[in-house]
């Protein structure tokens, strides 16, 4: 059975599972964000502090994409990590294979094991947080594209910045990745922040604009028509290319149960087959998505494009 991690910016947190699969945080320390030597250390602290019997190999997930021929690493929030393989420097000094994964991937893998899309073979599960993301299994198994891309759909410059004709335009927003006009700009939390700034010339946080919108605000109503009608446009196309069974949703727009059942709403008026039942739905695993998903990866394959069956 494998030690579990999911790493982030703020605070690296560790688990194993138990007798019937569940991963509970065990542990937790402050990410060491500008040594590597102290990120190692600290790591392997944690490894060593877990049951014998959980050592059989680490399972990482991480906000970041490792490349699958050699490990480098990309990443944004943890300075130390660019570039860097770490995997490989972890079985140099633990002797045990790692597996590192992104967390959105370990989202999936998560929902389709142990959450929301229990049972179904072809999942897309999509992040919508800050900004937007997403992890993609099929026919059971994760999917690790060419350089740890896959089930991005949050970047390239897609958007039509009139929503289908609802506003006059937006114009574009420019993304992190470097391009205008990403999903990630008008999606998530900032994305609803950004058409709310961009329609009405007023700062406010996403937080803020989904509960004036639940109040009748009319402002808010059309920012959070915009923003979902832009999401809902895009994942319409995803849905018809991969056929997915449940698209569970994870990050901090999650919560916004509402605001997930509008976007369901649209994305099944949009798509060529019908779903009877709610298709995008929140995700079971909110908290624990990473360390969850990351007991379900497969260590044998040596890379990440494999998931442990589960019957
Ligand atoms: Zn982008």
């Amino acid at each position: 059975m494998p030690v579990c991690f999911d790493i982030g910016g703020t605070n690296i947190r560790s688990g194993w599972p138990d007798e019937v699969g569940i991963v509970q945080i065990a542990g937790q320390r402050a990410t060491p964000g500008d040594s590597l030597a102290d990120f190692l250390a600290t790591m392997v602290d944690m490894v060593q502090q877990a049951p014998a019997a959980q050592q059989d190999f680490v399972a990482i997930s991480i906000a970041g994409f490792a490349d699958p021929q050699t490990g480098a690493l990309t990443i944004a929030n943890i300075p130390c990590l660019k570039g860097e393989n770490l995997a490989g420097l972890l079985e140099a000094r633990l002797n045990m294979p790692v597996v590192v994964v992104n967390d959105a991937d370990c989202l999936a893998l998560a929902e389709t094991y142990a959450g929301a899309a229990k049972g179904a073979a072809n999942v897309f599960a999509i992040v919508l947080g800050t900004g937007v993301g997403g992890g993609l299994v099929l026919n059971g198994e994760l999917v690790v594209g060419v350089g740890g891309i896959s089930g991005e759909w949050g970047h390239g410059p897609i958007v039509d910045p009139t929503a289908g004709g609802r506003v006059e335009s937006l114009g574009y927003f420019q993304c992190g990745c470097g391009q205008k006009g990403c999903l990630d700009t008008v999606g998530g939390a900032r994305g609803i922040e950004n058409v709310h700034n961009a329609l009405h010339n007023a700062e406010r946080n996403a937080e803020q604009i989904l509960d004036a919108w639940r109040a009748g605000d009319e402002a808010a109503a059309l920012s959070v028509e915009v923003s979902t009608e832009m999401v809902a446009r895009a994942l319409s196309a995803f849905v018809n290319m991969l056929g997915p069974e449940s698209i569970p949703v994870g990050g901090g727009l999650a919560h916004a149960k509402d605001l997930i059942a509008l976007i369901d709403q649209k994305v099944r008026g949009m798509v060529l087959t019908t779903y009877e039942l709610p298709l995008v739905v929140p995700a079971h695993n909110l908290k624990n998505a990473g360390l969850v998903g990351a007991a379900f990866i497969n260590p044998t394959s040596g890379r990440p494009n494999k998931v442990r069956g589960v019957s």
